[in-house]
């Protein structure tokens, strides 16, 4: 790992997300949105590879540290760098949470809890839909 500088953050207008997403992931991704569990792409995917941003490409998460959290979303104890993502304090909803969204281009992502297994203790459980997934072995 080199000390890159952060990668330029991207910014589209509402009307250019649309346009590159399927509906449900733009009300998942750039509208806060959370896909109904065990409904989404990824929970049960247990080959090796590479999860991305789906709006924009960024490499969020690696199958390594996917597990299997019993959720019915993709599950993983670590981001691919810590600077691929940004957490943000969501007091939505009565709880106090920590919401997890793409460093890039801020898509929202899922959220991040104190209960998942070693070595972080972590659990960014995020939705599916807001992740494309490569494998390494095509
Ligand atoms: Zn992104």
């Amino acid at each position: 790992m080199n000390s890159e500088p952060t990668a330029a953050k991207i910014t589209k207008s509402e009307s250019q997300w649309r346009e590159q997403l399927t509906p449900e992931q733009f009300r998942v991704t750039r509208a806060h949105g959370t896909e109904r569990a065990f409904t989404g792409p990824h929970w049960d995917e247990k080959r090796a590879g590479a999860y991305s941003c789906v709006c924009c490409g960024a490499p969020l998460f690696a199958s390594q540290t996917k597990f299997d959290s019993g959720t019915g979303w993709p599950s993983f104890y670590a981001p691919a760098t810590k600077e691929a993502v940004s957490e943000h304090e969501d007091r939505g909803m009565f709880m106090r949470r920590t919401e997890v969204r793409c460093a890039r281009c801020d898509a929202h992502l899922g959220h991040v809890f104190p209960d998942g297994p070693a070595p972080s203790g972590l659990r960014y459980c995020m939705n599916g839909t807001a992740l494309s997934f490569d494998p390494s072995d095509r």
